[in-house]
């Protein structure tokens, strides 16, 4: 039986093109277990991997797709049995490994997770890479020691897939939330996610640049790196911190030892790519508890595979809001 794919190649004149062909199990690379993808998540990540940005795809024929859930079809490992739903994201499948833009995936068994009971496929998928990423944030900052009654915490790319996740779950917790967002036209469902407050990127970071400005965030969740992430660490207050997941704006930061020598003020990497198996376990549990799917209802945008290449350009020109749900069948 064939299913359809977005297989991306390389042609001799260096340019990347995607384009939907039909396949079959043969075509598959080796893997423990085969999955019928019911929804794969779209992501910055694979915004790269489809115009063959950052180098992360290494060898074409590619089939992107960087997170994906759908339900076991067969399986050589113990752990999983046909018709199980599970998820899937990181592992670097997308990009070195082939990964959700087809009707069915043949990947590793330990890349796996099984999918809370709560929990559908396309839920799974609303949350994806970004909403397992928000959680990791949002659980480093608790554990960093910011809680719900200390203050203003900042979420910049706020409109985007991973900062209205990080939005939604630290207001489901209790935590004042200030969004910062290049885009007011989307501040409204900002604050549906539960925002109290609303940052227009550009006046954040017009105001005047010093060492250390007034300390004003009790801490921050960052997605986009680079001069907003310098900025926002000169605002934050005593004892605070900074989850650092994303680099939508820059690689770059320029900061001084100020904030953390005289603040005591922590940055946090956060990579949810090579997270171990437990940790991720129960991230999707803590999920499936947490999240509020309905609010989120107005954020959710739906694509087949012939629409990727497309949504490639949106995404990385920073276009996309909230998520983007893949139907590969
Ligand atoms: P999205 O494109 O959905 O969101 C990124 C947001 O960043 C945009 O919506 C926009 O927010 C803001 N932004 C985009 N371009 C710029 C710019 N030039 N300057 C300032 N802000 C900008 O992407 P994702 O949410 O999927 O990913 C966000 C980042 O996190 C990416 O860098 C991605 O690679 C990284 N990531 C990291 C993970 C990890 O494990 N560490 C996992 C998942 C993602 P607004 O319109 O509100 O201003």
């Amino acid at each position: 039986m064939t299913f359809p794919a977005l297989v991306t190649e390389r042609r001799d004149d260096g340019s990347i093109v995607s384009q939907v062909e039909m396949l079959d199990d043969a075509r598959l690379p080796p893997g423990e277990v085969s999955v019928d993808v019911e929804w794969a998540g779209f992501n910055y990540k694979d915004g790269l991997c489809l115009t063959g940005g950052g180098g992360l795809v290494r060898t074409y024929p590619h089939v992107g797709g960087i997170d994906f859930a759908g339900t076991v079809r067969d399986s050589t490992d113990p752990r999983y049995v046909p018709g199980q739903a599970v998820v899937l994201t990181g592992w670097r499948v997308g990009e070195l490994h082939w990964g959700g833009f087809a009707g069915r995936a043949r990947v590793q068994a330990d890349w796996l997770v099984p999918l809370p009971l709560e929990m559908n496929t396309r839920q799974a998928m609303i949350l994806g890479t970004a909403g397992l990423t928000a959680m990791l944030a949002v659980n480093r900052l608790a554990h960093a020691g910011v809680a719900p009654d200390d203050g203003e915490v900042l979420v910049t790319g706020a409109a985007g897939g991973v900062g209205s996740m990080s939005v939604s779950l630290l207001s489901r917790l209790g935590y004042q939330v200030a969004a910062l967002s290049g885009r007011p036209q989307h501040g409204e469902k900002l604050v549906a996610l539960g925002a109290k407050s609303l940052v227009e990127r550009a006046e954040f970071l017009a105001q005047p640049d010093k060492p250390l400005e007034s300390a004003r965030w009790a801490g921050a969740i960052d997605s986009v790196g680079g001069v907003v992430l310098g900025k926002l660490l000169k605002q934050i207050r005593p004892g605070g911190a900074v989850a650092s997941l994303g680099n939508a704006g820059g690689i770059e930061i320029n900061t001084t030892v100020l904030p953390f020598i005289l603040r005591g003020v922590s940055l946090l990497g956060i990579d949810s790519v090579m997270q171990p198996y437990e940790a991720r376990l129960e991230a999707w549990d803590r999920l499936a508890s947490l999240f509020d799917f309905p609010a989120y209802d107005g954020m959710v945008e739906e694509v087949g595979l012939a629409d990727l290449p497309e949504a490639a350009g949106r995404i990385l020109r920073g276009e996309i809001s909230g998520r983007v749900l893949v139907r590969p069948r």
